[in-house]
């Protein structure tokens, strides 16, 4: 790929592919981003806009979300409103049980250089007077930032588009061509060949079966979440708070819940939004493809959040809605070249922290393609690190 700017498909206009496209267009690469729906119309349109460390395990995970985090930081400046804001997060806790496990996640996390703070009763409070009294203390973490994904979205494609990418709505790729091991393109449904010097599949949880024929396989599955949207009027505090125990429901770590919350992985995630209303979260649950909200499930989100926040009894919901979260097996995306076919990468299995990391995903990409050296090691996000569990298919 030396002598001419290389020519890149990206497969799947999400966060992701947008992501990629907008760092392989600043760098001069001719791109084409094609989606078979709308643009961001898959999960990247259902999901709130929380760009965390306080979420990750400490180490490999919070490195990476730092990372992405601080990028994120510049390109906010060149994007335009996308409602970026740092107002930091906190996990709150639900009962006095959860206070060791939290300073212990609060020690490591500080181990590791991050500039966590465990919160006790009286701080916890000030900070977040709407919480429920028997709220015991909480973790900090101050340097997480929110965003409006649609519009993080929309404007890393006209960033795009301005430094010359094509972006293509409603094609869907129908295969990848390879030529004598090399990826040399897609072709679409409607029979139209794009040629190119490499491919991304950024295809969130269709990424399995865009590759399925080519026989790679990886096993991304669809971790579905529903989500509240409360109406405009009262607002419960302007920071942004999880309960701890939605590390326990993120991991799949022992709860002692309700049978609800339980059953569908509910944790609290309260999320005031710039515009006025809030947004609460989440659940999670293997329920394959289906998207269509499940009224059991937003009960179970409200009721969870009612026992923190005991005056939202005031709100009016104004709707619920579900999206599907690329799950992989070790919490980890899959990020990097495809082993034996040159020229093709993977950018997919975000699980629900595809809007945080996405700007670093950009970036990997991008020095994959364009041989530059990457911020951090990219052997914990390599295609090939599943054989056991896809063994298990064969
Ligand atoms: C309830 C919920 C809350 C969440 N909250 C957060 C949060 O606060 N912070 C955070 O970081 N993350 C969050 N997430 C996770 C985040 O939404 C995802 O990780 C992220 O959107 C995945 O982006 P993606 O680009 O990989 O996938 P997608 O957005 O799904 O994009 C994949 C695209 O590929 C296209 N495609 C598929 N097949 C083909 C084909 N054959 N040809 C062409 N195009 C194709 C699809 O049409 C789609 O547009 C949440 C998720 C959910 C469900």
């Amino acid at each position: 790929m030396t002598g001419r700017a290389p020519q890149v498909v990206v497969v799947g206009a999400g966060v992701i592919g947008a992501a990629v496209t907008y760092v392989l267009s600043s760098a001069g690469v001719r791109v084409t981003l094609v989606d078979r729906g709308p643009l961001g119309g898959g999960t990247s349109s259902r999901c709130d806009g929380n760009v965390l460390v306080i979420d990750k395990d400490p180490g490999y995970q919070a490195e990476m979300a730092m990372l992405s985090q601080n990028l994120l930081r510049e390109w906010a400046g060149d994007l335009g409103d996308i409602e970026y804001r740092r107002p930091g997060s906190y996990l709150a806790l639900a009962g006095e049980d959860e206070e060791e496990p939290a300073r212990a996640w609060v020690d490591a996390q500080c181990r590791e250089g991050l500039a966590f703070r465990y919160l006790e009763y009286e701080e916890t409070h000030r900070v977040m007077p709407d919480l429920a009294a028997d709220v015991p203390g909480s973790v900090y973490s101050p340097t997480d930032s929110t965003l409006n994904p649609l519009a993080y979205v929309a404007a890393l494609l006209a960033k795009s588009r301005h430094r010359g990418a094509q972006v293509r709505a409603r094609s869907p790729v129908a295969e990848i061509r390879v030529e004598q091991g090399r990826a040399a393109g897609v072709g679409l449904a409607d029979g139209t060949a794009l040629v190119a010097d490499a491919v991304v599949v950024a295809a969130g949880v269709w990424t399995p079966a865009v590759l399925a024929p080519l026989g790679v396989r990886l096993p991304i599955r669809p971790r579905r979440g529903h989500l509240v949207v409360s109406t405009k009027g009262p607002r419960y505090g302007d920071v942004k708070v999880m309960e701890f125990g939605y590390l326990m429901a993120k991991f799949g770590r022992e709860r002692v819940v309700p049978p609800d919350v339980e059953r569908f992985g509910v944790a609290l995630v309260y999320e005031p939004t710039r515009a006025g209303n809030f947004v609460l979260g989440s659940s999670r649950e293997f329920a394959g493809m289906d998207t269509e909200p499940d009224p059991a499930v937003l009960h179970a989100i409200v009721k969870r959040a009612l026992r923190f926040y005991p005056g939202m009894a005031r709100a009016t919901v104004l709707r619920g809605f579900a999206g599907l979260r690329p799950w992989t097996p070790d919490h980890v995306p899959v990020v990097g070249p495809v082993p034996g076919v040159e020229g093709l990468y993977v950018a997919a299995g975000h699980e629900g922290d595809g809007i945080g990391l996405a700007a670093v995903t950009g970036r990997l990409i991008g020095d994959f393609i364009l041989e530059r050296t990457p911020p951090l090691p990219v052997a914990p996000l390599a295609v090939g690190r599943f054989q056991e569990e896809t063994a298990e298919w064969a």
